[in-house]
């Protein structure tokens, strides 16, 4: 069977509005364009997977189960509004700040690319065809040494990083990054038929 590609998405700034370690429904605010998106992406065969660093968790800002029924209330809208979410990994730990055994130097906590490792291994996924949107550099970074190959700096103009050395497109709108995938479809489907063209 043909490895599936994945869209990665980053939670905080790219899903919702990120109003510093979002915990409930009540001010959780989905980012504009995030559903034209993942809806446009399912239809070219991209698997929908959430990467998210959640240190408040670590920090004992909120649970885990906390963090459990708003990631089902956040997959709920996704699937209601026709882009379900295949798989969600999220990383509790912080090196310095994490109480008890929270305190942890993960190889899951982006930079690190431990998650986005295991979201290919689960769902046999092709990395290098797959996409990461993110709105850090610690998420460019993650996907670079993954080996994600289109990684996707979202920025905004809400926060102040600057574009990352290691994303290979910038975008300032989510929509955007639409015609991002569909070119990366043209071109996978491009160097398909080149092959079979070759043999
Ligand atoms: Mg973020």
């Amino acid at each position: 069977m043909a490895a599936s590609r994945a869209l990665f998405l980053d939670r905080d700034g790219v899903i919702n509005h990120d109003s510093g370690y979002t915990s409930d429904v009540e001010n959780f605010r989905f980012i504009d364009g995030i559903f034209d998106v993942c809806r446009a992406a399912k239809k070219m065969g991209y698997l929908l997977i959430v990467i998210t660093n959640q240190a408040g968790i670590g920090r004992g800002y909120y649970s885990e189960q906390d963090f459990s029924i708003l990631t089902k209330w956040m997959c709920d809208q996704f699937e209601s509004e026709g882009a379900s979410i295949r798989d969600v990994f999220y990383c509790p730990y912080h090196p310095e700040d994490g109480i008890g055994h929270y305190k942890k130097d993960s190889f899951d906590r982006k930079p690190n690319p431990g998650m986005l490792l295991h979201a290919a291994e689960k769902h046999e996924l092709d990395l290098n065809t797959s996409i990461m949107i993110g709105d850090k550099s610690s998420d460019m970074q993650s996907a670079n040494q993954a080996g994600v190959g289109i990684r996707c700096h979202f920025l905004s103009g809400v926060n102040n990083d600057v574009v990352s050395d290691v994303a290979t497109h910038q975008i300032s709108t989510l929509q955007d990054s639409i015609s991002l995938l569909a070119k990366s479809v043209f071109d996978i489907n491009n160097a398909a038929r080149t092959a079979v063209k070759a043999g």
